[in-house]
């Protein structure tokens, strides 16, 4: 007599760190669990999935082992229309994301921050704000270690995740306590076939299964976060911020103090001592304030936090100061609003320095600041083509770098004049040239300092 019982089969495609946390918690959890990179695995990876003895392959994606899951837990980084996703699709075997999948075995409170421009730097800011009011909070999402295997190994009350668009694509019942959606600008078109409703329906989602008793915090100004609202309604609590004070509003910053108006006492402190400057770096503070005084944090600790955090790096770093030339890491502003916003906050003349792989890049948004504030331009990507035909007309003086840092650093350094910033934010992704936004900013920063 046969009694084996069929045990719920769980497939993680990429053993990067949400594929290995999914697969240690799906092993916990009981799961005949299998993991499939078509890419090489990292060691670190490889020896947690041997400890748990989860069985894995690298290099390729056999069928025969994939396509008889239950269910499929798939990296963010893999393409919905990848051909093995599209297969699994059609013979509908359910693919979630990791964040869904550790949802179900936690009741933390869940704090989730998405939006095209600032989630590391807010979620970073949340996470600093309830870790030193001496909560017991996990840092998770696109950021520090999985959700998944924190939740397989460790107890944590709050989560403060970062969620990118992708990973909120694989999301159904995962329920968010707080929501913060910074901004919708263009991104990743070349992920959701250049379709911008596709994107914005992606990062909505993060209000799906929010009740009453949710709140949801976003910019108020944002033109295409406000026609989704009057489109869909919301059942959360509404937080919406803005730079100043309008109707509305629940946060904002006025006569120097920002104010955070939310039950039951308000917040407010000097805006003076907020820790990042900048516009959007007041967004990103207010939205994580409101967050803070609805968990109940106490308003010193906020207000402490608040202005002790020592910032991310690679947004808007500060390197150093050469011979009257400041130069300023920004490699993490990978689309063109991101940089807007870095132009925006410069005080000085800049000798703007981007290019990439190319993302299906607007440039007209950045174009008048371009204009006014910058003396000169270096472009560097293997193909600069797009970046010619934009900027070329403006008959600025311009370095076209297709070999590297140390080049594009020289060039720039000769380019730039005493008192003039010299601000690399390329608007683009990095892998033309680089192994990642991190390898284009530490490379920017040795040859800076090596000047
Ligand atoms: P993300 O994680 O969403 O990519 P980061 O916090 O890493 O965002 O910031 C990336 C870049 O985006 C920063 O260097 C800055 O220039 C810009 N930025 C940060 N916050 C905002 C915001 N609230 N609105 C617009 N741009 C922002």
């Amino acid at each position: 007599m046969n009694n084996v019982t069929h045990r719920k089969r769980i497939v993680v495609l990429g053993a990067g760190e949400s594929g290995a946390g999914a697969a240690v918690l799906a092993s916990v959890k009981g799961f005949d669990t299998f993991v499939s990179d078509s890419a090489a695995i990292k060691e670190k990876y490889k020896d947690l999935l041997d400890n748990y003895r989860i069985p894995w392959e690298e290099g390729e994606h056999t069928e025969a082992l994939i396509l008889c899951a239950d269910e499929v837990i798939k990296s963010p980084g893999i393409r919905n229309d990848a051909p093995l996703i599209v297969k699994l699709k059609a013979q509908g075997t359910p693919i979630i994301s990791e964040i869904e999948f550790a949802g179900r075995y936690t009741d933390a409170k869940m704090i989730c921050i998405t939006g095209s421009n600032g989630k590391t730097t807010t979620t970073s800011l949340i996470y600093h704000i309830f870790k030193s009011a001496g909560l017991n909070v996990g840092l998770a999402g696109n950021i520090g270690n999985s959700l998944a295997l924190q939740v397989a190994t460790e107890q944590h009350d709050y989560y403060v995740i970062e969620l990118s668009s992708f990973q909120l694509d694989n999301m159904y019942d995962f329920h968010a306590d707080i929501a913060v959606l910074l901004n919708i600008t263009p991104d990743h078109m070349d992920r959701y076939n250049h379709n911008m409703q596709k994107y914005v329906d992606a990062k909505f989602r993060i209000t799906q299964n929010q009740t009453a008793d949710d709140a949801f915090i976003y910019w108020n100004d944002d033109p295409v976060i406000r026609r989704e609202l009057e489109k869909h309604g919301l059942q959360a609590r509404p937080y919406p911020f803005a730079a100043v004070k309008e109707e509305g509003v629940i946060a904002y910053a006025a006569d120097n103090e920002i104010v955070i108006n939310t039950p039951p006492i308000a917040f407010n402190m000097e805006q003076e001592e907020l820790a990042l400057s900048g516009t959007h770096n007041l967004y990103n503070s207010l939205a994580a304030g409101i967050s803070a005084n609805l968990t109940g944090i106490r308003k010193e600790d906020i207000r402490r936090a608040l202005s002790d955090f020592k910032g991310v790096p690679h947004r808007l770093e500060y390197v150093a100061a050469v011979r009257g030339v400041t130069f300023i890491n920004d490699s993490k502003a990978t689309n063109v609003n991101s940089c807007w916003y870095a132009l925006h906050s410069m005080k000085t003349r800049v000798v703007l320095m981007l290019g990439g792989t190319d993302k299906g890049n607007d440039y007209t948004e950045i174009e008048q600041l371009v204009r006014e504030k910058c003396s000169a331009l270096v472009f560097l990507g293997v193909d600069n083509t797009k970046l010619h035909a934009f900027f070329d007309p403006m008959k600025l003086p311009t370095a076209e770098v297709n070999s590297g840092m140390k080049e594009a650093v020289d060039a720039a350094y000769r380019l730039a004049t005493k008192g003039e910033t010299v601000l690399l934010s390329p608007c683009c992704a990095s892998f033309d040239l680089f192994k990642n936004y991190e390898d284009r900013g530490d490379q920017f920063k040795k040859y800076v300092n090596a000047l």
